[in-house]
């Protein structure tokens, strides 16, 4: 039977894609179904008819999975944060846990390694630091401030979210009031008019410092002195009011440049027990916590013994290499953003670490000017962003012929392809690490032991303590 729009069918839910979509089958055909639990016996009205498959939607719930739980959230439906929020923390690890391993196994070919089982967030809720709130006009004249909208580009209003401090949602709120009282009005994607463009709020631990930063098409906020003194004001928490410059068209939501208001020029936050300042362009890690969880990992495979050169490439503020340095010889490493590089220096100097030094460049570009001064890493560690690595870089990392190179990834689908790229090159993924960081989302991050493989003679470079973990041989 062909399936046509508004058809109303009985589906059983059997997986979960990794966009967070329930998938179940009428006929053969695959039937996409947001919102819904592997184990829902379900009536779905058909509401879009592809080639092979298509998209439904819930009429009725005939039987729950037991994965099913309370998402306690007001905006569930609508916003396009939370795709899993329907769903227990346990089911949503096993699920992400097996996306990971089956990315590794199909895209990586990755047959044989210890495949660990995921770690959790140490927090479930309120664990992220940072938001970026999108502002646009209001029917009724106010603004509307909030989240974007499943695939959409229609805000819902609202700051509250579970993901973040309460207190994020405060702000949002007095912000909003300041901008109807002194008339500001919010940018118009569409004609390019207005000037507000987003709110960029992060916390330090525990949200003890705030950053508020104000992002707008233009480098003048009216009023200025009176948002500052409602602001610090009413939260004795925000140390710093920046402005972020964004004339561009573009739905880019920083501009380059930033202009400190009120304050201090960066946040300061604890990590690893050391102290990072983070400028507003500079990346950091959202989930603090969880962060620690992933570059402990990070620092258990790359095996350190004290006599190392690490060459710690994609490192925003320095953030992992300068955790590691003191269990090195020598941390380089290799950042795009001219702020981050600065932060991560201004890191080293505040710790107290000098066996730590930061170039600004494109890690393939930096890479291969590395290996011509003849820099030998011992480990390299590559946390590239989604995109994953160029098999440029991978091709220059190969030549350098690094005992261990660890991969840290938000995408398992493309670390998965860059593992590939090391296995024609002599490497092999040893350890596969599923980390959880983005608990109520579809994200999750993914650390990966390569070493070299053995060749007659040689020492494996593998680390031998992996007892404890559960190996499992994927099946074939
Ligand atoms: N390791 C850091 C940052 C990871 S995010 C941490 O854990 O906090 C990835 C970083 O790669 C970002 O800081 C981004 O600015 C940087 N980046 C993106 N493309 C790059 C490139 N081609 N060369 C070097 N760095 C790049």
């Amino acid at each position: 039977m062909e399936l046509q729009k508004n058809d109303v069918v009985t589906l059983s839910i059997a997986d979960i894609t990794n966009d967070g979509n329930g998938v179940g089958r009428f006929d053969g055909i695959a039937v996409f179904v947001p919102g819904t639990a592997v184990g829902d016996v379900l009536r779905v009205r058909i509401v879009k008819v592809c080639k092979n498959y298509c998209y439904g939607i819930v009429e009725e719930i005939l039987s729950p999975s037991p994965d099913r739980t309370e998402p306690h959230c007001p905006v569930y439906r609508q916003c396009g944060g939370c795709s899993l929020r329907h769903i227990s923390y346990e089911a949503e690890l096993a699920i992400k846990q097996g996306w990971v391993y089956e990315n590794m196994r199909r895209i990586g070919k990755v047959e044989q390694a210890v495949f660990a089982p995921i770690l959790p967030s140490p927090k479930e809720e309120g664990y992220r630091n940072k938001a970026q709130y999108p502002v646009a006009a209001g029917e009724d004249g106010g603004l509307k401030i909030g989240f974007f909208a499943r695939r959409s580009h229609r805000i819902v209003d609202g700051g509250a979210c579970a993901l973040q401090p309460p207190v994020f949602a405060e702000i949002v709120e007095t912000i909003r009031q300041l901008c109807q009282l002194y008339h500001i009005p919010a940018y118009d994607e569409a004609s390019g008019k207005g000037l507000l463009r987003h709110i960029y709020l992060r916390s330090s631990q525990n949200a003890e410092k705030i950053m508020v930063c104000l992002v707008l098409k233009g480098p003048q906020l009216p009023h200025a002195q009176a948002f500052v003194e409602a602001l610090t004001g009413k939260f004795p928490q925000i140390r710093s009011i920046v402005i972020n410059i964004n004339p561009r068209s573009t739905n880019v939501i920083l501009g380059r440049e930033c202009r400190t208001l009120w304050g201090e020029d960066t946040i300061q936050d604890t990590l690893c027990g050391m102290e990072f300042s983070i400028s507003p362009l500079s990346f950091y890690q959202v989930n603090r916590e969880g962060a620690q969880v992933l570059y402990e990992t990070a620092r258990d495979f790359a095996g350190l013994q004290g006599t190392e050169v690490l060459l710690d490439l994609y490192c925003g503020a320095g953030t992992i290499g300068l955790s590691m340095a003191p269990y090195v010889k020598e941390v380089i490493g290799v950042e795009i953003i001219p702020d981050a590089v600065e932060d991560a220096r201004k890191n080293a100097r505040k710790n107290g670490i000098s066996n730590a030094r930061f170039l600004c460049a494109d890690a393939a570009e930096a890479a291969r000017t590395l290996r011509e001064e003849g820099i030998v890493p011992d480990v390299v560690i590559i946390d590239p962003p989604r995109k994953g690595c160029s098999s440029g870089l991978i091709d220059t990392i190969c030549a350098m012929h690094p005992q261990r190179v660890v991969m840290v990834s938000c995408n398992s689908a493309t670390a998965a392809r860059d593992c590939a790229l090391f296995e024609q090159q002599g490497y092999q993924a040893m350890r596969v690490q599923p980390v959880d960081m983005f608990p109520r989302t579809t994200h999750v991050e993914t650390v990966v032991l390569l070493g070299r493989k053995e060749a007659d003679g040689e020492e494996s470079s593998l680390p031998h303590e992996t007892a404890g973990e559960t190996v499992v041989h994927l099946p074939r």
